[in-house]
């Protein structure tokens, strides 16, 4: 097939171009380039069956492809209020364009959602039945209520236009070519311990969410967009849950690192607590999660070692 992947030059965006390939597909990578990075597609610049496109989801694109995947959108908190109006345009009219062009040559859509649709959950694990807890004038809402809308137009493009639609809500997930200086949790803590930095804990570090290995993650995709008993919202993430001070301990524990914890203050309408319930996943992806957090941190401490 050929496959169209918007935000393929991101953190999970580049591991499923590379997935798609060793699959044997030809694959079109658009990216603006917002918190992408060359360097992450970099080894597949050259390709026959690989091309990259510089162009901002926000615009109408043409291509004849068979499947697309729409990642495009910053993920991690300090950036996606960078400029939270673009935020906000960049999933609303990303979700449109990518609907408008899968109408027209009638390719399946794929749609990266989050488990920040639930907002701060008041139900626990959170099963996608639950309509969540979203302020939506808060700091997060224009990446949760982006997501909310945009969920809203894939299932209307279905209904209305018959479109065939698939949606992820992605849980925390971490792993390789994450950027070192996103803000996100995992990346902080293990930067901040290479470095010999203070782990910045927010608020008293007794939050919790549920870490989710990249490897496992575009696998559930996979599976997901190449099935035809659900198209979704199917929750893929890890469910073993850890506080930020458990996170931290394994960290430094990790990297031997003898950085200090400090605590700073927490940001607004952080969540609480953050747990995937996956039996959908379970039971039409036949999916779960194959590596354990110590297991995955290695591999992504490895990763930063050659990074900071
Ligand atoms: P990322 O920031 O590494 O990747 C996002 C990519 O989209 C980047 O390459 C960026 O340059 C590109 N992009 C942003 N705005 C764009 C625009 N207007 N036009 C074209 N490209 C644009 O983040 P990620 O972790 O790889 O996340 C990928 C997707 O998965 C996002 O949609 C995110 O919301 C979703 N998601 C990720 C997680 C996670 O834990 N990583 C959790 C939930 C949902
Ligand atoms: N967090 C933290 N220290 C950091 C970065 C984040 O304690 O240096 C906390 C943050 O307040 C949140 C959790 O870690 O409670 C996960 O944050 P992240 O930005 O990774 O993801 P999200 O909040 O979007 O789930």
């Amino acid at each position: 097939m050929r496959i169209l992947v918007t935000g393929g030059a991101g953190f999970l965006g580049s591991h499923l171009c590379d997935r798609l390939l060793k699959d044997g597909h030809e694959v079109i990578c658009l990216d603006n380039f917002f918190t992408g990075a060359k360097a992450n597609i970099a080894h597949l610049l050259g390709r026959p069956d690989f091309e990259l496109v510089r162009h901002d989801v926000i615009d109408p694109f043409k291509y004849e492809v068979d499947q697309i995947y729409n990642l495009a959108c910053p993920a991690s908190p300090p950036h996606y209020q960078y400029n939270p109006i673009k935020t906000t345009k960049t999933s609303v009219m990303g979700a449109i364009n990518c609907l408008g062009l899968a109408k027209r040559v009638r390719a399946r859509v794929f749609q990266a959602s989050t488990s920040e649709v639930y907002g701060d959950p008041s139900v626990h694990p959170q099963p996608e039945s639950y309509w969540g807890n979203v302020n939506p004038i808060g700091r997060r809402s224009c990446y949760d209520e982006g997501k909310r809308v945009a969920e809203t137009l894939f299932f209307d493009y279905h209904r209305e236009n018959k479109v065939d639609i698939r949606i992820v809500r992605i849980f925390n997930t971490y792993g390789p070519r994450m950027h070192p200086n996103d803000g996100r949790v995992v990346s902080n803590f293990i930067v901040q311990a290479l470095k010999g930095e203070n782990l910045t804990i927010y608020g008293d570090g007794k939050q919790t969410r549920s870490f989710c290995y990249v490897d496992d993650l575009i696998e559930g995709f996979i599976r997901l967009m190449n099935q035809n008993e659900t198209v979704g919202p199917v929750n893929i993430g890890n469910p073993g849950e850890f506080t930020m001070l458990e996170l931290a301990q394994n960290v430094l524990k990790l990297t031997k690192s003898k950085s200090k914890i400090v605590h700073k203050p927490l940001p607004t309408d952080d969540p609480k607590q953050r747990q995937p319930d996956i039996t959908l996943a379970r039971k039409y992806l036949k999916w779960e999660p194959k590596v354990p957090l110590a297991e995955g941190l290695r591999k992504t401490i490895a990763y930063f070692k050659t990074k900071v």
